[in-house]
């Protein structure tokens, strides 16, 4: 009978030029309904529902129940949106009421999808799945409302299916590949490891990094086999260079999905038994430190048997998710990676440095590596072996590469002479405080250049006091390290940069923002002289630790 009266009402749509809604509808919450109250009660509330409804409706109007909790409504001849509005909204309301069946008051909501035809201008079928789609948003915003389906939004969804398809394609197709990136130890310039990353190269976009794919078949069984493709790919490339006397580690990204599949150490083993000449202690598996928010007992079982087949774990983007102490505890991983939104910006922004200093001494306290990721110049380098962190990987070593062009990379690689040189002197804990003045000036520095180049109202020299590098020298920095004439040299450059700075902001104040913009290299030169004697200081210090 639906279908019969849906097809009455597009062609009398049709003729009449108004408009057709359908809708669909689904109560929320109806199974507890059945669970707690029996199936004959649930069946008097469907009832009672579809009264309330029809009391409602119009004479032309249509309600039929497909099965289930699930209604379709049809009002044919309303003028547009706001007054299929009206509609949906009385008969939400008079669902809200409570029920009372078989002596119980039970209260209930729905959700309705609706379209409304000839703005959507399909056949009946696809109406139908129209309202349908518009009510899983509207069950997704939360229940107890309407949505109504929106076509521009279906275009979205259907681009996204279309390059969904087309992800798929590409693995038969083999336009996926493996770039590596290299891990070092700053300090002695050793290549450490290989973290392998996909890229899939697209026949008419060019060369394309995950970001571009990966998000649209997170959570897919599609995600699963690209997964395989990429531990098979990469054990493949550690033979080889195995072979080749390249004596490296590669780390593959596994996503959480995967790990979690019931069959991945027999996945792992197989791959393993496939390639016999990978050395499964050179293979390491990067998880992210939420998979074992789900179920720490089943990650922490899967880790245990992969390790005993020789594999190694590192713990990506750590710092971003919301793993508690007792979870990092308890994962046998062997490695942290620090994310690399926090190593970005240590370099002036103090709550990020707090966080970095943060995760290396947890490393420590739990017995485990500790890796940057994200160091994208020599500074950031230094900073973190000042810090006692020695292993890095970023941009400012080396891009991620085609695997071809490994050898060779590694052939020239040498540590920056700043690392090297940088690595000898680790601050003790209570001496990182010293990182932290040096972010605290570059934090000035990089506000007065905002404000000289007009990107920012703010005067950084207007108070001297508000300069947390003068209360860090003025106040605990003298009383640790006042003694020492390294100190004193800092003090005064110091007072030179503030000099200056007060200078360049007069001239900001007098408009001549070009003058003050001309005069900058005489900041950064001072700049990099006070930052030389911090590290002076630094090597000092630490010499005389060494000697205690
Ligand atoms: P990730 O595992 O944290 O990998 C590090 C990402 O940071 C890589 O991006 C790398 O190119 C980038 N990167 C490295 N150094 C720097 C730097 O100094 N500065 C900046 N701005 N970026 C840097 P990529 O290759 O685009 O990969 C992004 C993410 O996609 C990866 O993050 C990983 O989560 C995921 N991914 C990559 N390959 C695979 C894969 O084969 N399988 C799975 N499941 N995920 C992968
Ligand atoms: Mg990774
Ligand atoms: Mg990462």
């Amino acid at each position: 009978l639906l279908n019969d009266r849906l097809s009455m009402a597009l062609a009398q749509t049709k003729r009449s030029g108004g408009k057709l809604a359908v809708g669909f509808m689904d109560l929320d919450e109806f199974k507890p309904v059945n669970d707690s109250y029996g199936h004959e009660a649930g069946d008097l509330l469907l009832i009672k529902v579809a009264e309330r409804i029809v009391s409602i409706l119009r004479a032309t109007d249509t309600l039929a129940r497909l099965g289930g909790d699930e209604f379709i409504l049809l009002f044919p001849n309303i003028s547009g949106e706001s007054e299929c509005r009206h509609l949906l909204s009385r008969i939400m309301d008079s669902i809200a009421q409570p029920f009372k069946i078989s002596g119980h008051h039970i209260q209930i909501s729905t959700s309705i999808g609706v379209t409304l035809y000839p703005d959507d201008n399909v056949d009946a079928d696809s109406l139908l799945r129209h309202a349908d789609q518009a009510m899983y948003v509207a069950k997704e915003a939360g229940r107890n409302r309407f949505h109504f389906f929106d076509l521009v939004e279906d275009h979205h969804a259907h681009a996204r299916s279309e390059i969904r398809a087309r992800v798929r394609i590409a693995l038969e197709r083999k336009e996926f590949l493996l770039y590596y990136q290299p891990k070092v130890n700053l300090r002695t310039g050793q290549v450490v490891g290989l973290e392998a990353l996909i890229r899939w190269l697209h026949p008419e976009r060019g060369l394309l990094p995950p970001i571009e794919f990966l998000p649209l078949i997170e959570n897919s069984e599609f995600e699963i086999r690209l997964s395989e493709w990429v531990v098979a790919k990469a054990l493949e490339q550690l033979a080889a260079w195995h072979k080749q006397g390249l004596n490296l580690t590669v780390s593959v990204n596994i996503p959480a999905l995967h790990l979690q599949s019931e069959d991945f150490v027999a996945f792992i083993a197989a791959s393993l038994a496939m390639n016999p000449k990978a050395p499964s202690d050179h293979l390491e598996l990067e998880i992210l430190e939420t998979v074992a928010l789900w179920d720490i007992n089943s990650v922490t079982q899967t880790m245990e048997a992969c390790r005993e087949l020789g594999l190694h774990f590192s713990i990506d983007d750590f710092g971003t998710g919301y793993a508690s102490l007792a979870y990092l505890r308890r994962l046998p991983a062997d490695t942290i990676k620090i994310d690399q939104v926090f190593v970005r910006d240590m370099l002036n922004d103090l709550d990020d440095l707090s966080i970095v200093e943060g995760v290396i001494n947890l490393a420590d306290a739990f017995q485990k590596e500790v890796i940057a990721e994200g160091v994208e110049t020599v500074a950031h380098g230094t900073m973190l072996l000042h810090m006692g962190c020695d292993l890095a990987q970023g941009y400012g070593i080396a891009r991620p590469m085609a695997a071809k062009d490994l050898p060779d990379w590694i052939k020239d690689f040498r540590a920056d002479p700043a690392w090297t040189h940088a690595g000898n002197f680790r601050l003790s804990r209570q001496d990182t405080v010293l990182v932290f003045a040096e972010a605290e000036h570059r934090r000035w520095v990089a506000d007065l250049v905002a404000y000289i180049d007009e990107k920012s109202q703010v005067d950084p020299t207007r108070d001297a006091k508000e300069c947390r590098f003068s209360k860090w020298l003025n106040g605990s920095g003298q009383s640790a390290y006042g003694h020492l004439a390294e100190f004193s040299a800092i003090d005064s450059i110091h007072e030179a940069m503030h000099a200056l700075g007060k200078e360049l902001a007069y001239l900001c104040a007098l408009q001549q923002h070009s003058e003050a913009h001309n005069r900058l290299p005489e900041l950064f030169a001072l700049t990099d002289k006070l930052i030389e004697s911090l590290h002076r200081l630094i090597e000092i210090i630490c010499a005389d630790e060494q000697e205690r």
